[in-house]
């Protein structure tokens, strides 16, 4: 129970390169590290034809468009709008398939397993590399602090004292498996069952524009949790620069973001 915690870690006061660092959740960062390319040599040898347009303001929506084209060979003669008009169409009719031929990958940090449990539950279309609680010592984690808690002084005395418990038994815990004479994997594997939602993670993720279409309508959306919600709407803005055709369909307000073509 609360009251039971022992008194000198209830005051705990928190100094750089003590305990710990909270991070607030414009701490969470984006790097869009990998996007798709294209060897027009190799189309152009495909469809048998010299003069293919170059399609789209990037690699990731040309080659939706080539894969679309491929649907009927039509690379011949194209409607005219060039890309940014086939990839409304792609959209408006819902031929979605072709939208998961382009692929980015990220490297997601600054946010806490609580979000990344949530954000493996997407399943198709992603794949995830994620920072092992087993073999990377824990012991200098950050925790994220949701800006409720960080904005009450009640709420964040509180959430200070319940961290700095749980970090506390996270390395005594760690030092008797280790003086019980166990591997560090196992030490730490161990170890981690007590640390909490709010600890800080790193996550590779490898995703297709089908599938991060579906991710933004489903958590750039109020009723998602705040962290994913501002995850969500970071790397929304970041592919609405980077494909522009593919996802500059969407605006974006408080509630989240909105579209005429969901689910494609
Ligand atoms: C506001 C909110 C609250 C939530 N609350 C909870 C909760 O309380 N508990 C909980 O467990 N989860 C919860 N979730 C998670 C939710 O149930 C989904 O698991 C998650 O949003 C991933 O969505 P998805 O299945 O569409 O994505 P993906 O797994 O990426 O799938 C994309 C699409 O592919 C199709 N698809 C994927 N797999 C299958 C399959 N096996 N069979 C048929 N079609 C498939 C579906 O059309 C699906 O929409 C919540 C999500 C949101 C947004």
């Amino acid at each position: 129970m609360w009251q039971e915690y022992p008194k000198q870690i209830r005051y705990v006061s928190f100094t750089k390169g003590n305990l710990l660092t909270l991070y607030k959740d414009d701490k969470m960062k984006v790097h869009l590290v990998g996007r798709p390319s294209i060897d027009w040599s190799a189309i152009e040898k495909f469809a048998n034809h010299n003069k293919i347009e170059k399609y789209g303001h990037s690699s990731a929506e040309s080659l939706c468009e080539v894969a679309g084209r491929t649907c009927y060979m039509s690379f011949e003669k194209p409607r005219p709008g060039g890309n940014s008009a086939y990839l409304k169409h792609i959209l408006e009719v819902g031929h979605g398939s072709v939208l998961e031929h382009a692929c980015w990958n990220f490297i997601i940090e600054g946010v806490s397993r609580s979000l990344t449990h949530e954000l493996v539950r997407h399943r198709a279309g992603w794949s995830y590399s994620q920072l092992s609680q087993r073999y990377v010592d824990e012991s200098d984690v950050k925790f994220i602090c949701p800006k409720l808690v960080a904005n009450d002084a009640y709420l964040q005395q509180t959430y200070n004292t319940a961290i700095a418990y749980i970090r506390d038994a996270y390395e005594k815990m760690a030092a008797r498996l280790e003086e019980l004479g166990h591997k560090r994997k196992i030490c730490r594997q161990t170890a981690r069952c007590v640390l909490p939602n709010a600890t800080e993670t790193k996550i590779f993720c490898t995703v297709n524009a089908r599938a991060l279409r579906n991710f933004f309508e489903l958590r750039c959306n109020a009723g998602a949790d705040t962290e994913i919600h501002a995850l969500a709407e970071k790397m929304l803005k970041i592919m609405q620069k980077e494909a522009p055709n593919i996802f500059g369909d969407y605006t974006i307000d408080d509630e989240g973001c909105h579209t005429e073509y969901r689910k494609v």
